[in-house]
């Protein structure tokens, strides 16, 4: 038999990343494939009383029957298949096995090291067994590890009836990864007492609240002209794109946040002298605080709009999920 860890080292070989330009649901095929090729037929192969796959919106439904006839709540375990925004061609996962503590060398060949003072709590799992990528792709353990997770707990119960249960239902889903996932879910088809996202950071945590979220984005609007005759009528978006992240908190980013504490994040920059186009992500748990930031993102745009006298910059929020708390 499988065993957990070649579980997750099949899944994670698997590209299914999300893209947040697509329009479609889910938004990438290779989800519908692994879905519909791998997820299914193994939570079928488990022994699940019910799968079923939703075209409509992604998601996989697996229902184990309750086995006792005493009131039992039902509960749901919820994970995704999809991995987040970096290359996950070709990714080749690796097993280090009874690790040393010391830097992990990725990729001998293009020299790409995990090491201990990027990533200082690599010390809570000295002695464990790591998988890792060749430092090429995301290895996507988030969160293919919550589906495993769930996987091998189903797998365990229906190995073993003498363990009484509720009901319970599991739910894979995609493109929670670019926010939008959860839109689509049919929390009819899903009916438990109560739910729990297996989508952690470390074992034994356990999260009750989220930050919320907006994508923000910026359109920027310049004007090119020969630098010799440019005085005066020159908008430079790179410039522009400048200015306009100055006008930002400088200290509310994440790198200098923590906690509850929330933040803008710029995600990404284009420009050209007459064209521009930035990308931020906005979050803050407290909602209050959350809708002032993104009051505060809009009048950044409109503050530049009228210190150029002219539309300068677009600026348009979009509310991407809400602290679950
Ligand atoms: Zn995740």
């Amino acid at each position: 038999m499988e065993s957990m860890v070649e579980r997750f080292v099949r899944y994670t070989s698997i590209n299914t990343r999300s893209n947040e330009e697509s329009t479609t649901i889910p938004s990438t095929q290779t989800q519908v494939d692994f879905a519909t090729n791998v997820l299914v037929p193994d939570l079928k192969a488990i022994g699940l009383d019910e799968v079923i796959y939703n075209r409509e919106n992604g998601f996989i439904i697996g229902t184990l029957h309750a086995n006792t006839d005493e009131k039992a709540p039902s509960i749901g375990f919820i994970a995704h298949m999809d991995t987040a925004d970096y290359n996950a061609e070709n990714i080749k996962p690796r097993i280090v096995e009874n690790y040393d503590g010391s830097d992990i060398c990725l990729n001998e060949e293009h020299q790409i090291f995990t090491r201990r003072a990027d990533f200082p709590n690599l010390k809570n799992y000295i002695g464990k067994s790591l998988v890792v990528t060749d430092g090429l792709t995301l290895l996507g353990g988030d969160d293919k590890a919550g589906i495993c997770e769930i996987m091998e707990a189903l797998a365990y119960l229906v190995a073993h009836p003498e363990i009484k249960h509720g009901r319970i239902m599991c739910a894979f889903g995609p493109d929670e990864e670019i926010g939008t996932g959860a839109d689509h879910f049919d929390v009819k088809q899903f009916p438990v007492d109560y739910a729990y996202t297996i989508d952690g950071e470390s074992l034994g945590q356990l999260e009750y609240e989220t930050f919320n979220a907006a994508g923000g984005t910026v359109i920027l609007k310049g004007v090119s002209v020969h630098t010799g005759t440019a005085k005066g009528i020159m908008i430079n978006c790179a410039k522009l794109a400048m200015q306009f992240d100055a006008l930002l908190p400088g200290a509310a980013v994440p790198e200098y946040t923590c906690g509850r504490q929330g933040f803008f994040m710029l995600m990404s920059m284009e420009t050209q002298v007459d064209t521009g186009k930035m990308n931020y992500i906005i979050r803050d748990h407290d909602k209050e605080l959350f809708e002032a930031k993104k009051a505060f993102f809009l009048q950044a745009g409109q503050t530049l709009n009228e210190i150029y006298g002219r539309e300068v910059c677009e600026v348009s929020v979009k509310d991407q999920y809400y602290n679950m708390y």
